[in-house]
């Protein structure tokens, strides 16, 4: 069947083949590129933590939840000094991504990026895309979710007062999802997921959220309603109450109890995350 026939056939009016089933959603970090793993090696050469650190202290999407970091401001410096030192291009793509977003391409759909980076962060996200994944996104949204804890130009200078004048617009990953129509969203940080699962704005199907790769940091999805004070707090804040154990033994039976808020479904790597589309497209289609 030609790609007229088919549009005819499907009763679309779109004229081009590509993109007329629709947008999918994916973010970067730790889905189209191996962040984390990155950030282990650059961190223990960079701040020479002890014991070094590894992936399996990435407990939280939340840096600052976890050991080797600071308050969220200084978390925030760190992950500054990791860009500088060349963390975007030497962070390489995860494992079957090419291959995975060009099958979902070819099956009809849109992709675009949302990613939490900030727009400071745009030429080396771009760069990387370019020399990775070239030819494959329509579009890139930094919500920025971050940006707020950056310091501003002032602030670097030394005069911390002007630190009220800065605001951005923020946006979350829900309200890009709902703007741009996009069908779900890929994402591996269970934060993301829960809110945008949880989101009031309407939705074409029953599934918002794949949530992407059995990650230390999205082994648990919180249900807010039930979340424990010690999971609010920061590395620092567990270790110097002498709650980290107690932490540990909270975040086993969770992982045991595997709760998932409706709406979200998990995907260990890309091949899962092509099987799944390709169900999904076949269940639209019949
Ligand atoms: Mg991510």
């Amino acid at each position: 069947m030609s790609d007229v026939e088919t549009i005819l056939a499907s009763g679309m009016t779109t004229p081009s083949r590509r993109g007329w089933k629709g947008t999918i959603a994916v973010d970067m970090d730790d889905v189209l590129c191996q962040t984390n793993a990155t950030i282990v090696h650059m961190h223990n050469e960079l701040f020479d933590t002890q014991p070094p650190l590894t992936l399996a202290d990435f407990k939280n999407y939340l840096y600052w939840m976890n050991r080797g970091w600071g308050t969220p401001e200084e978390t925030v410096g760190m992950v500054a000094k990791l860009y500088q030192g060349g963390l975007y291009m030497r962070a390489p793509p995860v494992e079957g991504a090419k291959e995975g977003l060009k099958r979902l391409k070819d099956l009809g759909y849109n992709l675009i990026i949302i990613t939490a980076r900030s727009e400071n962060q745009r030429t080396g996200t771009e760069d990387w895309i370019a020399e990775y994944l070239p030819d494959i996104f329509d579009e890139i949204h930094f919500t920025g979710a971050f940006q707020h804890l950056e310091p501003t130009r002032e602030e670097k200078e030394g005069h911390v007062a002007r630190k009220a004048v800065v605001s951005h617009h923020k946006r979350s990953k829900a309200e890009i999802i709902h703007t741009t129509s996009s069908l779900f969203l890929i994402d591996d940080s269970s934060e993301n997921a829960y809110d945008v699962s949880t989101s009031t704005y309407p939705h074409e199907g029953p599934t918002k959220v794949l949530l992407f790769g059995d990650y230390p940091w999205n082994a648990i999805v919180h249900d807010p309603s039930k979340k424990s004070p010690i999971e609010g707090m920061t590395y620092h804040e567990k270790q110097e109450k002498g709650l980290l154990d107690e932490y540990e033994k909270l975040r086993e039976q969770r992982i045991k109890d595997g709760w998932l808020p409706p709406g979200v479904e998990r995907v260990g790597d890309w091949g899962k995350v092509v099987e799944w589309v390709e169900r999904f497209d076949h269940a639209r289609q019949e």
